[in-house]
């Protein structure tokens, strides 16, 4: 794979990226917890951030896209859904922490009242790989059938008899008329490094993943502190 060449990045500065939506509040209170802090963000149509660290810049791109970035080294570092990692086809990429962040998790659903769908269901997902992955072990015929959202209203309408989606509350499927099936995987923000970056630039890498990590035990030993979920 051919690394992007930045030159405008100088040597030792990192770049992070962070998906934008739910992972967004709670990554920027860990990196707050670390001295890191973004300015602008709520205001800015900026994509990328200075922070009040002058040796770590902060990207905001969409959740599926983080680890793209991350793999080609346009970011050095990235944060994004266990689901999102999941789902890629081949990684390319370190996954030195578990950040513990945007928990939730990804299940089967399907109408409370809902009949098995026949021989082989149709089961509507954003997470198509993760899916097939999981019937296919379970020798479970089905049909995948791929949206971007709104999972939730495909049974209702008759497009699927079942869906696999990220839940954490349960509200949205109750309020659908869904129940949870099984439990697929149980998802949180991980933190993911491009891997020549964890070369060329191993000790700012190093001590970036050492604060992180020491936030977290420091948040999950004192839970009254930062949110946890
Ligand atoms: P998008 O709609 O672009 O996928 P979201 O904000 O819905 O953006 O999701 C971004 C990431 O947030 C997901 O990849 C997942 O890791 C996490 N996430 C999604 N839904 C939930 C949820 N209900 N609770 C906690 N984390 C979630
Ligand atoms: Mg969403």
């Amino acid at each position: 794979m051919t690394a992007v060449v930045d030159a405008a990045r100088p040597e030792g500065r990192l770049t992070l990226a962070v998906s934008k939506g739910r992972i967004l509040d709670q990554a920027l209170a860990l990196l707050s917890e670390i001295g890191i802090e973004v300015a602008d963000i709520a205001t800015s149509r900026r994509l990328v951030f200075a922070t009040s660290d002058p040796r770590i810049e902060v990207m905001i791109i969409r959740a599926q896209d983080v680890p793209t970035f991350v793999e080609y080294g346009a970011a050095d570092l990235g944060i994004a859904g266990k689901d999102v990692l999941m789902e890629r086809e081949r990684s390319e990429l370190y996954e030195p922490l578990d950040l513990g962040i945007a928990r939730c998790r990804l299940v089967l659903a399907g109408p409370h009242d809902g009949a098995p769908g026949g021989p082989r269901p149709r089961v509507a997902t954003k997470y198509v790989r993760t899916a097939r992955r999981y019937f296919a072990a379970r020798g479970m015929q089905v049909e995948v059938i791929h949206l971007y959202g709104s999972m939730e209203i495909a049974p209702r309408v008759g497009l699927a008899d079942q869906i696999v989606d990220l839940v954490d509350s349960g509200a949205t499927l109750r309020a659908n008329g869904l129940v949870e099936i099984a439990r697929i995987a149980d998802i949180s923000s991980r933190l993911v490094v491009n891997k020549a970056a964890m070369k060329m630039k191993h000790a700012p890498v190093r001590e970036f993943i050492a604060r992180l990590a020491r936030a977290c035990a420091a948040r999950d030993a004192h839970p009254a502190g930062p949110r946890r979920a």
